[in-house]
């Protein structure tokens, strides 16, 4: 287990990480996710030494790591730039940490192309580093960080720098990685997507400070603060005559805001669902339609300039600007925030 306890990291008289405390279990996927400056790198770079704590501990095992410097560490880096020899082949490049611990000629080898194996880079071992796409790169860093067999991974936005399909191809070949080799990882990224897809459980990060920990799914269906709802998958503020109806029918006060997820409004032709005790209805006209393939995006104007938009999937029904419709809410999928009655 990793324990992160009371960290704290100023610059001068700025705060960049405080009050930190997270335990990362053996084995987990782990990610933080934050916007940017918000201290994920700050707090990565405290676990790896390169970075010193003004306050608190860090404990891996059992072990306080302050007293440690990095290569003392047994921990393996993934940074977004691949930060690979350009003058060495991809063989060399692998085989750099093992050599430098001057592991035996054959053990090297066997454990450089065991680790290529895994990886996927076996016919590029003789390459140069240049002759080779940023997705295989990243997989020789990936590999060389393996290769010493650390305890713990620590990899910061190792994707940013590929285009989109790569990166969800990379990013599905990590994670299926790490639960064959059974490896802790602590990952760092500001997108949200990559986070829910790849980690067993996220850590949200805001100013410097945690916001949430939790599975994606806690994240995202059940936010604790209005920061996590806003930052983690699209939502709607609801305001106007939107607003008031559903402040009045669920008990919610003045001050808090309501929120409610696109998917999770249900969208009919004029008159076809009815309220319940569960639900409540408002009527509006289809302001916009946005066709996205697999899904589509239904914006709609429920008066008074407020517009809210609910995604459905395209199987479901299709509509045309203009259509009225009506737009059902299930009470218990409003998320609200602030004011005097306890958060949802
Ligand atoms: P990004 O996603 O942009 O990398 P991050 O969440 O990883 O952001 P950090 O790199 O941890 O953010 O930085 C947190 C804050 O600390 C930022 O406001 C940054 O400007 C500041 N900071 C980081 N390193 C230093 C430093 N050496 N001196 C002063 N301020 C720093």
């Amino acid at each position: 287990m990793i324990e992160i306890k009371d960290l704290a990291v100023k610059y001068g008289d700025f705060t960049a990480v405080k009050d930190l405390n997270i335990e990362i279990q053996d084995g987990e996927f782990f990610t933080f996710l934050g916007p940017s400056g918000c201290g994920k790198t700050t707090t990565l770079r405290c676990i790896s030494g390169f970075e010193k704590a003004s306050n608190g501990q860090i404990v891996a095992s059992g072990t306080d790591l302050s007293g440690l410097l990095p290569e003392e560490r047994n921990l393996g880096f993934v940074f977004q730039s691949y930060a690979l020899f350009p003058s060495m082949n991809v063989y060399e490049n692998i085989a750099f940490g093992l050599k430098a611990h001057k592991v035996n000629k054959k053990i090297i080898k066997s454990k450089v192309e065991s680790v290529a194996q895994r990886t996927g880079i076996t016919e590029h071992l003789n390459k140069k580093v240049s002759e080779l796409s940023g997705g295989q790169q990243q997989r020789i860093a990936i590999a060389r960080a393996l290769v010493l067999e650390p305890r713990i991974l620590l990899m910061d936005e190792p994707l940013s720098n590929l285009d989109a399909k790569l990166r969800i191809s990379m990013r599905e070949e990590i994670k299926r990685l790490q639960k064959e080799l059974g490896i802790t990882t602590i990952y760092v990224t500001h997108d949200q997507e990559e986070a829910m897809a790849i980690s067993d459980r996220i850590a949200v990060f805001n100013l410097g400070r945690l916001e949430q920990i939790g599975t994606p799914q806690e994240i995202y269906n059940h936010p604790k603060s209005e920061f996590v709802a806003r930052f983690i998958g699209d939502i709607n503020l609801l305001s106007g005559k939107a607003e008031e109806k559903i402040k009045e029918n669920c008990g919610y006060d003045k001050m808090q805001k309501c929120y409610i997820r696109p998917q999770k409004i249900m969208v009919q032709s004029k008159g076809q669902k009815q309220e319940d005790d569960d639900q409540i209805c408002l009527t509006g006209k289809v302001a916009g339609f946005e066709f996205l393939g697999s899904y589509s995006k239904v914006k709609i104007d429920t008066g008074d300039d407020t517009v809210i938009y609910s995604t459905i999937f395209n199987n479901d029904n299709q509509f045309l600007i203009g259509d009225e419709v009506t737009l059902c809410i299930r009470k218990d999928d409003i998320l609200a925030f602030g004011g005097d009655a306890h958060e949802q």
